[in-house]
């Protein structure tokens, strides 16, 4: 993978060593057994995949160079330049000012902006009205645009799929930046509606196989299809793309079931099921695959707890905690800061969406094994951060210079 110059107070000797070992041992990325990290009467066990992505790396690189490339410019992040709140903190401190907030609601209107202004496309993209938007004002985005390749990839495959005459399913959380921006590329093309969850596909499956018919579906899905969708004509032909950060197994499911209600509704089989349903595979990226299955390898080892570290409204890295709530006792956390002492933690609940502070959270017993993984948007700094600190618990952390001399 391309090396980025990103910030090295985001990088973690220890880590890097960790992820190095890892790499030339398992060249072919076959291997998602955890890294176990010796500490005593701690044994903490690193998946095997997480941190920093290529789109996260790329987009940290652009912004930072052209905040040092163009002093005394004012310079506009539209949002949040990735889920996490240091990262976003630090660009911000740099007099990076933010557009929108992460839901796409103004924090400063466009008719503020000047043609020389500099904004800088998030990595998860952005929507055709506010790329015309900029332009109008006389903006070009097309140097400070951070749009992962693995975003314009599924861009991309919803082209492929509206040219064949299929409406766009969109797989992702309808608010989101990059689904709220993949929705808007499809829409341009084709009839496109958002689905969020099975639960919607199902509602949806009710209005394909016309067990539910009229207004309602305009209601079921508000805010959710695109500018004149009719729900007779345009649920026909249907094909699904996903937001790259999707849970595998739903994602994989809810195409499933819309492929089984399409060959349900118009009596396909396998052979012909082109006619009505697209044959596409999922959209999720390489990053989204690769931490979600070194968290179901991490899952292996029997364990206390689980601990994920990221931002609270970080797509993928929600998605390694519900792996992990799955199966143990897990803490979502933002920072080591969270870790409030050896026997309190402030989590994030990511069903009430709340903080919550959690006494006696490490096991009482003679030793304690803690499963430990990070999202995509989260600097490897930040989980070394984490080992010091429940290293430190355990009177451990000279330990630490020793494991770094391992696999240096
Ligand atoms: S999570 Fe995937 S799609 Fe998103 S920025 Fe990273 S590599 Fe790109």
């Amino acid at each position: 993978m391309k090396a980025f110059r990103v910030p090295i107070n985001y990088r973690s000797p220890l880590i890097s060593a960790i992820k190095n070992h890892r790499r030339q041992a398992d060249k072919m990325k076959k291997d998602f057994s955890p890294t176990p990290l010796d500490f005593g009467r701690l044994q903490i066990y690193l998946a095997r995949h997480f941190g920093f992505c290529y789109g996260v790396e790329n987009a940290i690189e652009i912004s930072f160079r052209t905040i040092e490339e163009n002093p005394g410019a004012r310079i506009f992040l539209l949002s949040e330049m990735i889920h996490n709140p240091r990262v976003n903190g630090d660009l911000k401190e740099k007099g990076i000012q933010f557009l929108q907030d992460t839901y796409g609601k103004q924090l400063i209107p466009f008719s503020e902006l000047k043609a020389d202004d500099i904004v800088i496309i998030p990595a998860f993209g952005t929507t055709l009205e506010t790329e015309k938007t900029l332009h109008e004002i006389g903006i070009r985005t097309e140097k400070f645009n951070t749009t992962c390749p693995f975003v314009e990839k599924v861009w991309n495959r919803s082209q492929q799929i509206a040219e064949r005459k299929y409406t766009v399913i969109v797989h992702g959380k309808p608010k989101h930046e990059e689904t709220r921006a993949t929705f808007s590329h499809a829409a341009f093309s084709t009839a496109t509606l958002v689905v969020k969850d099975m639960e919607e596909a199902k509602k949806l499956a009710a209005f394909i196989l016309s067990e539910k018919k009229g207004p309602e579906f305009y209601e079921a899905f508000r805010d959710q299809f695109s500018q004149g969708f009719d729900a007779e004509r345009d649920l026909e032909r249907i094909g699904v793309v996903n937001q790259t950060t999707m849970l595998a197994s739903d994602t994989q499911a809810i195409a499933d079931f819309l492929k089984q209600t399409m060959m349900k509704k118009f009596n396909l089989s396998e052979s012909n099921i082109e006619l009505h349903f697209a044959d596409t595979r999922d959209t999720l990226c390489y990053a989204t695959n690769d931490n979600q299955s070194a968290v179901s390898g991490m899952l292996e080892i029997k364990a206390d707890l689980a601990i994920v570290v990221g931002g609270y409204n970080s797509s993928n890295t929600s998605h390694l905690v519900e792996l992990c709530e799955e199966k143990l006792p897990t803490y979502f956390i933002k920072t080591e800061e969270n870790l409030l002492s050896q026997s309190e933690i402030l989590h994030y609940d990511l069903r009430k969406k709340v903080e919550r502070l959690t006494a006696n959270y490490l096991p009482s017993k003679q030793d304690s094994r803690i499963l430990l993984t990070s999202g995509a948007s989260c600097p490897d700094a930040m989980v070394e951060s984490v080992i010091r600190k429940l290293a430190g618990y355990f009177q451990a952390e000279p330990e630490i210079e020793k494991l770094l001399e391992s696999f240096g």
